[in-house]
């Protein structure tokens, strides 16, 4: 409750202010992730160091800034499966440039709220094994590498560890962790075979998706977190599904529905393509259907 009058100030400033899209002295509440992963930049970003517990960069750039809690919650969950399952390392794609904006190949990752992650991977007898790279993974697990000229095994228990790790993890804010059919198929059985809660298994079920177009992802995981109710009002820009989870966390914390609707309605375009009530895709209807266009497809569209 103590967020409201705050909320009902930003929320005139913003409209004050016309609703600038970049800090400036004129806009000096927006900061973060501003705009959307597919149109936007990043102030006050945090870079993920070039290694740690359990992960480590993929290539040496400068490709590696998100927003801090973000970049918190890959370190954090990379060193749990080090500790669980100790001997493997991730491997970590792109996040976003310094101060957000175009990141080629992307479409996305321009908001420090987008992450690739390499799959974990052994080999055909089962030892952890560094990724090479985007390595795709087949229907039957498998994996060719082709600088090291052998097959590799996809490491279904490892990389659902990072999933469930993610989705459970609430600075984390998981709203998407696109991944091909055939991952998603791959880790979501052994996650059964587990006997993961019900609670986990539909988190990790609403959040992972092939997305169309960008590529298949049979080669990484990308991820993205969304929006706090604190980031929108400094301009973050919500697009897609509310997971339910994260909208309950919200109201725990004191968030009600309708500052979290006030504060996303503030950055609606016009023409209201958000659907910012959209039903979670694997509630009984076609993905299509019901995730908007702009999200599933376009804004998520990156190759990697
Ligand atoms: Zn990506």
């Amino acid at each position: 409750m103590g967020s409201r009058p705050l909320l009902g100030l930003s929320a005139a400033l913003l409209l004050a202010s016309g609703c600038a899209r970049a800090p400036s002295p004129l806009a000096p509440q927006f900061g973060g992730s501003i705009g959307m992963p597919h149109r936007g930049v990043l102030t006050a970003a945090a870079e993920l160091p070039a290694e740690g517990e359990g992960y480590r960069w993929l290539r040496q750039d400068d490709r590696h800034h998100g927003l801090p809690r973000f970049v918190k919650a890959i370190e954090r969950a990379a060193a749990v499966v080090a500790r669980e399952r100790p001997g493997a390392i991730l491997g970590v794609g792109d996040l976003s440039a310094r101060n957000g904006g175009q990141l080629l190949p992307h479409l996305s990752h321009r908001t420090g709220r987008d992450a690739d992650l390499l799959l974990y991977l052994t080999t055909l007898d089962g030892a952890p094994v560094e990724s090479p790279g985007f390595i795709r993974v087949g229907n039957d697990g498998l994996a060719w590498d082709e600088k090291g000229k052998r097959f590799l095994r996809f490491d279904v228990e490892r990389t659902w560890l990072l999933v469930k790790t993610l989705v459970e993890d609430p600075d984390a804010r998981i709203q998407w962790a696109f991944a091909s059919r055939n991952v998603e198929a791959l880790l979501l059985e052994w996650a059964h075979a587990r006997g993961e809660t019900g609670e986990t298994l539909s988190r990790a079920m609403d959040v992972m998706l092939q997305p169309r177009p960008g590529g298949p992802h049979d080669d990484h995981l990308h991820i993205r977190t969304a929006c706090s109710p604190a980031e929108i009002v400094a301009g973050c820009e919500h697009t897609g599904p509310v997971r339910p989870w994260i909208e309950a966390l919200d109201r725990d914390a004191g968030h009600t529905a309708s500052d979290w609707e006030l504060a996303d309605a503030l950055f609606r375009p016009a023409g209201g393509e958000l659907g910012p009530r959209a039903p979670s895709p694997r509630s009984g209807e076609p993905t299509a259907h019901l995730v908007p266009t702009s999200t599933a497809n376009d804004e998520h569209a990156d190759r990697r």
